[in-house]
């Protein structure tokens, strides 16, 4: 039910904003949650109309698996993921037009990707494209695959950000979907679908909340929408955000990417059985490379990721440019046989999205310290949540729903809330 006055005020139904609001719920603080969209989830999203088999338009896998509280919430709600890493030593890829195997111990892509995250936690904060060899034969693949880890092209990738990410390196992809478990957590949440918020006004008993259909006031705000929605001033705060986090809004950006879905008419990776494919051609790096999931779960499907200013760029052109850049490099490694089988695609529009406009915060060269100033309160007021405010879990789900509930404990202290432990698995009986 919704409260008409409640205490707390939550901007945004995705992973942050459902952590903020079962925390609340678990004080007993009255709250209600404002989203833009007509679905909860934000860019955890999982979409089984559009081939016919689920599959994530966002979040797919459980990061960090073996310490991540969306793990543990998957466990508990009955939620399928798979328990081990599919790729565990090797990776076959399709290099210069041949097959081949690799392993990540000794790969040219994963150590150097492993150096940037090391310099970092060295103490070095520089673009990432300034310690590694531009000229290197691998380099394509390697600014591909740090466009899809970060969102962002090794020349806006800074060093400190990539260092200060903590990564157990075991990866866990959700079988019934990532958007499904963060949209089975918001269930009996007092959430308002279609409200737009457009400015927030923070008063001296509290905040003003103003959205498309009308004004609603409470004495506190957690405002967990993605960072570009800040950046980009699509909400007014009222008498404006402190100088110094309207700063860090700038130098916390969000990167892109984007999938591009592929439905068959039946399995067609039989014979090569392997979960993920590079296909690049280091002869002719201008053809761009481009990473494959291969049949996830059994499904006959094949999903192709792409980053940073490649995702930025086709996103603009447009979905038919998208696929037919998927299509003709799977194409290449699979052969023109591979077109007929095609039944259905599809493809993600995050970049165009006015409520997302993006994929994950990255902070810029030398700014790695820059987020620290999300997590402070604005006026004892305002509170910030998203993946774009966790030090060490940013660009994640669970790192996002753990700020959430960081800002609702902080909230209900403020408030006067008796304190409470945390508890990050609860949920209402
Ligand atoms: C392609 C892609 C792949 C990814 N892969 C993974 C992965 O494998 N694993 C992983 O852990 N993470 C992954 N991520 C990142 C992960 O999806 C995000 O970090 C996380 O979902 C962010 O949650 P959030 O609550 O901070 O923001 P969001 O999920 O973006 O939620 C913010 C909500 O605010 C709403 N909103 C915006 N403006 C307004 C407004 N004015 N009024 C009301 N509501 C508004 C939005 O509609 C949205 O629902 C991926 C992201 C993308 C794009």
């Amino acid at each position: 039910m919704m409260v008409q006055n409640p205490d707390v005020v939550i901007v945004g139904a995705g992973a942050a904003g459902i952590g903020a609001g079962l925390a609340l719920t678990r004080l007993g603080v009255s709250h209600a949650i404002l989203e833009a969209k007509q679905r909860v989830g934000g860019r955890a999203y999982s979409d089984t109309s559009s081939l016919g088999h689920l599959w994530d338009h966002g979040a797919h896998w459980l990061h960090s698996g073996d310490v991540n509280v969306m793990r543990f919430m998957a466990e508990k709600l009955k939620h399928k993921f798979r328990p081990e890493n599919p790729a565990v030593s090797s990776f076959r890829s399709f290099i210069g037009g041949q097959w081949k195997v690799s392993e990540f111990a000794t790969d040219y892509v994963w150590t150097k990707l492993e150096e940037i995250a090391l310099a970092g936690r060295n103490g070095l904060d520089v673009a990432a494209e300034s310690i590694l060899d531009r000229g290197h034969a691998m380099y394509p693949l390697l600014r591909h695959w740090c466009q899809l880890i970060y969102s962002k092209d090794p020349s806006e990738l800074s060093t400190g950000d990539a260092g200060s990410y903590s990564d157990s390196h075991v990866n866990l992809p959700v079988e019934d979907g990532y958007g499904a478990l963060v949209a089975r957590l918001s269930r009996g949440l007092p959430i308002r679908l279609g409200v737009k918020v457009k400015a927030i006004e923070i008063t001296g008993s509290g905040v003003r909340v103003e959205t498309n259909s009308g004004a609603i006031t409470a004495k506190a705000c957690i405002l967990a929408v993605p960072s570009r929605i800040m950046e980009n001033y699509r909400i007014a705060i009222k008498p404006g955000l402190p100088d110094v986090l309207q700063q860090a809004f700038a130098d916390v950006t969000m990167g892109y990417g984007e999938k591009v879905a592929l439905g068959f008419d039946r399995k067609v990776f039989e014979g090569f059985e392997i979960p993920f494919a590079d296909v690049f051609d280091p002869v002719a790096p201008e053809t761009r490379p481009l990473n494959f999931e291969l049949h996830p779960f059994g499904r006959p499907i094949a999903v192709a990721h792409v980053g940073g200013s490649v995702a930025r760029e086709l996103a603009t052109a447009g979905p038919e440019t998208m696929k037919g850049f998927a299509i003709d490099t799977l194409v290449k490694a699979f052969g023109a046989d591979i077109r007929q089988r095609i039944a259905a695609t599809a493809t993600t529009g995050w970049t165009m999205d006015e409520h997302i406009g993006g994929a994950y915060s990255g902070a810029a060269p030398g700014k790695a310290e820059a987020r620290k100033v999300f997590s402070e309160p604005v006026h004892d007021r305002l509170f910030l949540a998203g993946e774009h405010v966790h030090r060490h879990y940013m660009a994640t789900v669970h790192g996002a729903y753990e700020t959430g509930l960081d800002a609702a404990h902080k909230a209900a202290a403020v408030l006067g809330f008796p304190a409470r432990p945390k508890d990050p698995l609860w949920l209402p009986s």
